[in-house]
């Protein structure tokens, strides 16, 4: 089988590897498509570190190859699955606290880590969410950072009809549009972009601003009878998005912090206005199953259509041009699609 093999920064090799063969206790299943995420581009253009070679990939989808004789899940061949492919533990504290994002030992073996940009791979049958055929396999592989939104919008603890403001309209910020529409919120969209801009409002945002000629305190006091957004959701690590969004918030207002800094950042912030209006500032990290196990219902139930975000598709002998263009700023999702020659 094929696999994409990630040497150095910048260096993918594609290898011929021996197809692995399930355990008795595991699943082999053939990849079919996998995103270029955030972390494949950092590992990629040495932003990120990790040890060196391995197969990146982590938002994959495919379809049941062979069942070790051992699943007690009833799995059958053929069947369209999406993949958790961050392992976790559940073992150590934070798995054992419902915290498994926040695993001590995710990345301690590098060898079951990632893997998506392989034609087959080995897993457990708890990294196994099954999709009906109606889901494909390209929207399958959304499962995953769609299940990251989830998990930042329930830490805001949202609630039906509250104002959400959304910073940045990327592929995280406009994944966490259409979680929070699915959840009954009325979402304005914060973004520079003119093209993003107008993506967020295709996809359904109630207001989408543009932060360099509208004041976001003042416009969402405007939307808010006076009071202010009620939660908020930085996806943009751009430093001057923080401040006028602190504050655009209301009285009581989450906000969380999505996006990861590449330098030291500090709150812009005189922490009165945090004691005065009792906010609360926090960041999110990952999913946990349960996250993961609601992107894939939100997706088997046609509640959400991530079509758009697909910017291109690309394959295995094309990958590196298709990590140039997930790099290039101007992409949204990248997918390697394994089939594709
Ligand atoms: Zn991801
Ligand atoms: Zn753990």
């Amino acid at each position: 089988m094929k696999a994409a093999v990630l040497t150095a920064p910048g260096t993918l090799s594609i290898e011929e590897r021996p197809t692995p063969e399930p355990k008795e206790n595991e699943v082999l299943v053939k990849v079919e498509a996998c995103g270029i995420c955030t972390l494949e581009q950092r590992l990629f253009s040495g932003r990120m570190s990790l040890p060196l070679p391995l197969v990146p990939g982590h938002e994959a989808s495919g379809r049941i190859e062979a069942i070790g004789a051992k699943v007690v899940e009833e799995l059958v061949p053929g069947q369209r699955v999406a993949l958790d492919l961050v392992e976790r533990c559940g073992e150590c504290y934070y798995c054992r606290i419902g915290k498994s994002n926040l695993c001590l030992n995710r990345h301690k073996d590098a060898a079951r880590m990632l893997g998506g940009f392989s034609e087959y791979i080995v897993v457990r049958p708890n990294q196994i969410f099954s999709v009906p055929d109606s889901v494909s396999y390209e929207a399958a592989s959304f499962a995953e950072p769609l299940a990251c939104c989830i998990h930042s919008l329930k830490r805001l603890k949202v609630a039906m009809t509250e104002d959400l403001l959304i910073v940045g309209a990327g592929t995280m910020g406009l994944l966490h549009l259409l979680a929070a529409r699915s959840m009954g919120l009325r979402v304005t969209v914060s973004e520079p972009n003119p093209a993003r801009r107008q993506m967020a409002a295709a996809l359904g945002a109630d207001f989408v601003i543009d932060p360099t000629v509208t004041d976001i305190a003042g416009f969402g006091r405007e939307i808010t009878d006076g009071i202010g957004f009620s939660s908020c959701v930085v996806t943009s690590p751009a430093p001057s998005a923080l401040e006028p969004a602190i504050l655009a918030m209301a009285k009581a207002a989450r906000i969380n912090i999505y996006t990861a800094y590449e330098d030291v950042m500090h709150i812009p912030l005189d922490l009165n206005t945090i004691h005065r209006n009792e906010l609360l500032i926090t960041g999110t990290e990952g999913r946990v199953q349960e996250d993961f196990f609601q992107a894939v219902r939100l997706l088997s139930f046609g509640k959400i259509d991530v079509n758009p975000l697909i910017s291109a598709r690309t394959s295995f002998s094309r990958l590196e041009e298709g990590f140039r263009t997930a790099l290039s700023g101007d992409a949204y999702r990248v997918l390697l699609m394994h089939s594709l020659p």
